[in-house]
């Protein structure tokens, strides 16, 4: 890597951690990305499940140029009716059960899951939540207010005071559903919680949140940033279940590459922010114009390419070829969202090095760190599939 370039990026770039990957990256196409001097890599997070459908789709970026060309940014989210917004809006609600009917634009998952909140408050007019233990929504404030305790604890507690009313229940226990009653406001939940290592809902136990909620008026939100568009086999997660929240909070792959969150309810639901007060939910660049035709487009590629009917045989494809190695402990698995458990954080970090030597990208898991994540494009083909296989288990035999 250039030397100058790494220097600035350690002392100009606002870092997250003390070892950041280091990896420059020169262009991305498909399942993969090369570096300045042509290494390639095999992308098996896709960004956290955000290039769902490749990097550098050409329909993407064929949508992005002309959007560009047309117009970006022109006023406050809200105001103007935006082409690209309004045909986006109606495309994904036809997609989603009919009382998903309006969508809130905002540009990123931790948005997302803060507009919800405040409108579960606003409308139950109750102020308490309930999260999961775990669970994952974001960074900002609200977002950090709700991170599984007490697993969150550790990211949590420099940031206190946070958001007061907040309970975690352990994700798929039937009997701590009494913690939700006529005080909350709102439960939310990843419907397979993604950065607790994935974890898949026990059968009935998203119906039996849903029950809980409606016996005492709560409203149900999903976080589907990680599980939507796709991810699991089916276009959303709920449609998987079978169970339909009263908010559905969208962002990562639903910008196709470029920046866009939201969040999805009913209109009467929805309607609950624009009085007492008005604005109720401002946002300058909610629904950017060009990252809505970007999501817009990325979502008619993967119907027209039939991609979500593709992801259950696909992730099956790796979990075949990966389970029976010795080192493999269990493979947890939604359509191509898989955590590959090996047991130990010694030996998932072993392997993290050989795998960037390899040229596979691969992560842990903010709440696992001892299973690896294979999430790659949804367009990764069988070849690929095998091939990056061949690179992994060649590196579980170098596993001490
Ligand atoms: N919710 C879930 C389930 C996530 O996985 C993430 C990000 O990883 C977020 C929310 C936050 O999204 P963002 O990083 O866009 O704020």
């Amino acid at each position: 890597m250039n030397n100058i370039l790494r220097k600035q990026f350690l002392a100009h770039v606002g870092q997250t951690s003390p070892s950041p990957m280091l990896v420059e990256v020169a262009r991305a196409e498909g399942v993969f990305f090369y570096t300045p001097e042509g290494k390639r890599y095999f992308d098996l997070i896709s960004g956290v499940s955000v290039s769902n459908v490749g990097h550098s789709n050409p329909k993407v970026v064929e949508a992005v140029c002309n959007q560009v060309r047309d117009y970006m940014h022109i006023m406050v989210y809200g105001e103007m009716v935006e082409r690209p917004q309004v045909q986006y809006a109606e495309r994904i609600c036809s997609l989603l059960p009919s009382s998903l009917n309006s969508v809130y634009f905002l540009n990123s998952g931790a948005e997302a899951v803060e507009g919800a909140l405040k409108l579960a408050k606003r409308y139950t007019g109750r102020g308490e939540i309930v999260s999961m233990r775990r669970a994952y929504h974001g960074s900002t404030h609200g977002s950090l207010s709700i991170m599984g305790a007490p697993e969150g604890e550790y990211y949590k507690s420099a940031f206190r005071p946070l958001l007061p009313g907040v309970t975690s229940i352990e994700f798929n226990d039937f009997d701590a559903l009494d913690a939700i009653n006529t005080r909350t406001a709102c439960v939310i939940m990843e419907p397979v919680q993604g950065e607790a290592g994935v974890r898949i809902p026990a059968e009935g136990y998203l119906q039996a949140v849903r029950k809980r909620c409606d016996e005492v008026g709560a409203l149900l939100i999903f976080d589907e940033i990680q599980t939507g568009l796709g991810r699991t086999g089916e276009m959303f997660a709920l449609h998987k279940y079978g169970v339909v929240p009263d908010i559905v909070c969208v962002a990562k792959a639903f910008g196709g590459g470029m920046p866009l969150g939201g969040f999805i309810s009913s209109r009467e639901i929805m309607m609950s922010l624009t009085e007492d007060p008005v604005l109720g939910h401002i946002s300058t660049f909610g629904g950017h114009p060009v990252c809505c035709a970007a999501g817009l487009a990325a979502l008619q590629y993967i119907v027209d390419n039939n991609l979500v009917s593709q992801v259950e045989a696909k992730g099956a494809l790796y979990e075949n070829l990966l389970q029976s190695h010795p080192a493999v402990r269990e493979i947890r698995r939604s359509g191509l969202l898989m955590a590959v458990e090996l047991g130990s954080s010694d030996r998932l970090y072993a392997i993290m090095e050989m795998f960037k030597q390899e040229g596979i990208l691969s992560d842990w898991f903010l709440f696992c760190d001892t299973a690896f994540r294979i999430s790659p494009p949804l367009t990764i083909s069988e070849e690929e599939i095998r091939e990056s296989c061949d690179v992994i288990l060649r590196c579980l035999d170098n596993l001490k």
